[in-house]
């Protein structure tokens, strides 16, 4: 493969509107993700499209920006032309932020929809006129019935994250929700996995899609370089400390570490600069000469850390290059294969970092796939690992030192200076105190800033408990979900629901109503029994109130249901 083999194509190749490419440029996108640049062609047409993506690659703009290219020039109806559907609140506002940010010269008008909001808001909202929906399918199928949600001229649906909302229970609202819009709409789904059961949603609503999968394309076995690699699991707020962690404990001689945007580029550089680390940016939006400018210091050594885009990098020799991070895990497997080929060149050893968000372990799983070579998962350096190892390079620094320059008699002249000492201290206390004074002179100052040591969240540990479909009695005519699936831990509190099998509840439809009108997650939710007129749900005790009062302000399959902690 070539350096230059992810190279083809820019946004204006894929024939967006100006206002769009303006809207990137400003944000610092360089260049499409692999998902962009296959998805967004044949979604500017018209056509269906069924791809293959998790969180990380660039999908939600890969569907945004023909969205927003669609978006009709006069759009003086007050009915969205777009519903894009996701699984969580949190995508919800993430996705809805994403069109806003893209279509801010378009002047397109978006609006989240979720659970747990005050509806009156989100009714006024939509009166007064939108361009694009994001919504959960509980609330959006809510706001369809009450008549508020027009969907009538919606020329575009997207299903983001599909599989999650099958696991949710929420297939039916979603075929309800189609329903309700025209039929020779255009409809995308977006999905990391693809269980059997989307295939069939996809059959019955998709038309004919364009299919699309990341990861397809094989890199020949060997050709990623023998590098170690390593990952670290941090949450995003954490990252620059994490780095700064990472990087005192590998001493890199030269590394460089690879960023999505330029801004965050920008940013990085500032913040590892504050830090005492000595980094230069390197980005598309630079000059020739700055980036020459920028490679001297760093051949010279008066720069040991490069921070800078894929393109940027791209086709960059550096033969002192020692380590790769990537501060995001690459939209693409082929992406992260390039960037750890700078380094572990010619015999060479290399070492390749990654920092990845709790929610992206699949993707890192599939770069694992894809290069064929494993990532150990890391714990960060705590406070004290990284004391430890200052701590040895003093040592090693001082052993290089006494083998040296002792042999020389190049330590000779400091003979004074610990004679006149030791006759006020004892010769290990001016030791001691010796050691101090080196390990203090590399100017470095002890964080004590602990970074927090989380895991990957896990890959759907309940799916079928999740997946909404009847299941199948537990005897005396209950349906139960097996308890202890709770990852939070906690004391759980039970709570009396009262709507059961003969109004056609289900487990999934109470996951549903709970992580669409909640903060919860799936994960948290413990043992549900359907019983024929009630049902028992398990909850942590601290959210059982506000569940409590979200499912009481909501409908339960079409109805309200008296709601309140169980007594027995
Ligand atoms: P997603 O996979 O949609 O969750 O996107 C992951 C992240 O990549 C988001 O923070 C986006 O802002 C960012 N992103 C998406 N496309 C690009 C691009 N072409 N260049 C740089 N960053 C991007």
């Amino acid at each position: 493969m070539s350096d230059d083999s992810t190279a083809e194509g820019t946004f204006a190749d894929l024939g967006l509107r100006p206002e769009l490419l303006s809207a990137l440029t400003g944000l610092g996108y360089e260049e499409p993700t692999p998902i962009q640049r296959e998805a967004i062609p044949p979604l500017v047409e018209g056509r269906d499209l069924l791809g293959q993506a998790a969180t990380g690659t660039g999908k939600t703009a890969a569907f945004a920006l023909p969205v927003l290219q669609r978006l009709a020039a006069d759009r003086r109806i007050g009915a969205p032309s777009a519903l894009v559907l996701v699984p969580t609140r949190e995508l919800a506002v993430q996705v809805s932020e994403a069109l806003h940010r893209y279509g801010r010269e378009l002047g397109a008008r978006v609006l989240p929809v979720y659970g747990g909001a005050p509806i009156v808001r989100q009714l006024r909202s939509l009166e007064g006129g939108v361009d694009v929906v994001v919504a959960t399918p509980g609330r959006a199928l809510d706001l369809v019935n009450r008549g508020a949600l027009r969907l009538g001229e919606v020329r575009t649906v997207v299903l983001d994250e599909a599989d999650e909302m099958l696991d949710m229970g929420f297939a039916e609202d979603l075929e309800a929700i189609l329903d309700h819009t025209p039929d020779e709409r255009q409809t995308v789904l977006f999905s990391a996995t693809m269980p059997r059961r989307l295939d069939s949603l996809a059959r019955r609503h998709l038309d004919d899609p364009v299919r699309i999968s990341l990861g397809r394309e094989r890199t020949e076995p060997g050709e990623a370089p023998r590098v170690r690699q390593t990952a670290f699991v941090v949450p995003r707020a954490a990252k620059p400390a994490a780095l700064g962690r990472i990087l005192d404990v590998e001493a890199p001689t030269a590394a460089i570490v690879f960023c999505r945007t330029r801004e965050e580029v920008d940013s990085l550089t500032e913040t590892l600069n504050g830090r005492g680390y000595r980094a230069e940016a390197l980005h598309g939006g630079m000059s020739q000469e700055q980036r020459d400018r920028v490679m001297g210091r760093l051949r010279a050594g008066t720069a040991d850390l490069l921070v800078a885009t894929d393109v940027a990098a791209r086709g960059l020799d550096i033969d002192q290059l020692t380590h790769v991070v990537n501060y995001d895990v690459p939209s693409a497997p082929e992406a992260y294969v390039h960037r750890i080929g700078r380094v572990g060149r010619a015999g060479r050893e290399g070492v390749a970092i990654t920092l990845a968000e709790p929610r992206e372990h699949r993707q890192l799983k599939t770069i694992e796939r894809v290069s064929g070579a494993p990532i150990a998962v890391e714990r960060v350096p705590t406070v004290a690992d990284l004391r430890a190892r200052r701590l040895e390079l003093t040592r090693s620094a001082l052993r290089e030192t006494l083998l040296e320059d002792a042999s020389e008699d190049r330590l000779d002249r400091f003979r004074v200076v610990v004679e006149t000492l030791t006759d006020e201290f004892e010769l290990m206390e001016v030791a001691l105190a010796a050691v101090k004074l080196a390990h203090e002179a590399g100017g470095v100052v002890d964080d004590d800033e602990e970074i927090p040591q989380v895991g990957f969240r896990p890959d759907r540990p309940d799916r079928a408990d999740r997946s909404g479909r009847p299941g199948r009695p537990a005897g005396r005519g209950t349906e139960a979900r097996g308890s202890g699936g709770r990852a939070s831990g906690g004391p759980a509190a039970r709570l009396f629901v009262g709507a059961g099998r003969d109004a056609g509840i289900r487990p999934g439809d109470l996951v549903g109503a709970i992580t669409g009108e909640t903060e919860l997650s799936g994960r948290d939710i413990g043992s549900i029994e359907i019983h024929q007129k009630f049902a028992l749900v398990e909850v942590p005790e601290s959210a059982a109130d506000g569940v409590v009062r979200a499912l009481r302000a909501t409908m339960i399959k079409g109805r309200k249901a008296t709601v309140r902690r169980d007594r027995a």
